[in-house]
């Protein structure tokens, strides 16, 4: 398989646990998350601390598969990386332990987990949807747009995420939106 029909069939691998699961708005909670975790007996574990760089990992062993996030994360970050480390459970269990490192990003099967993670909370049709619902054609998404978008969706997928797949969609040229930094600042205006 290559890289491309791979990070496919991640996305469909997304939208086929979403259906399964019930989950039908870009509004996915933590909560929900806990929910499928359940249901495939998955523990998860809250490291005490943070490390730097380092969001979670995913280790299979004797004792089932378990989860390990880094306590305290705020709600849209821990919907983001539970749903990453899921993509572990279902296609990386062989490896036994998958760290989950910000450096390791390079590798396929870390951005597997970005893709699939992204779809799990936000589908690309959804996202096709809402911005043809706002009236936004090609290369035409602000930042506000996306603002907007949040407000309106309540969505966990974070403005990051939201501007990668604006940008990597056709609603906003390259680099336009993924350079932002200051979302939070942009959201009280
Ligand atoms: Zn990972």
């Amino acid at each position: 398989m290559n890289t491309q029909s791979y990070y496919e069939d991640l996305k469909q691998l997304a939208r086929q646990v979403r259906a399964e699961n019930g989950l039908s708005s870009p509004r996915v909670l933590p909560n929900d998350l806990m929910r499928i975790y359940a249901k495939y007996e998955i523990t998860v574990d809250e490291w005490p601390y943070r490390f730097r760089n380092l969001r979670g990992a995913f280790i299979n062993d004797h004792l089932g598969a378990t989860v390990m996030v880094a306590k305290g994360l705020p709600q849209d970050p821990m919907a983001f990386t539970m749903a990453h480390e899921l993509k572990h459970f279902f296609r990386d269990r062989d490896l036994g332990i998958s760290y989950c490192d910000q450096s390791n990003l390079n590798k396929s099967i870390e951005i597997g987990a970005e893709i699939f993670a992204a779809e799990l909370l936000f589908p690309d049709r959804d996202f096709v949807a809402h911005m043809n619902r706002m009236g936004i054609r090609t290369n035409q998404c602000l930042p506000k747009n996306l603002v907007q978008l949040k407000r309106q969706t309540g969505t966990t997928l974070s403005y990051a995420g939201l501007a990668i797949k604006a940008e990597r969609l056709g609603f906003a040229p390259s680099h336009s939106l993924t350079t932002i930094k200051t979302w939070r600042k942009l959201e009280a205006l």
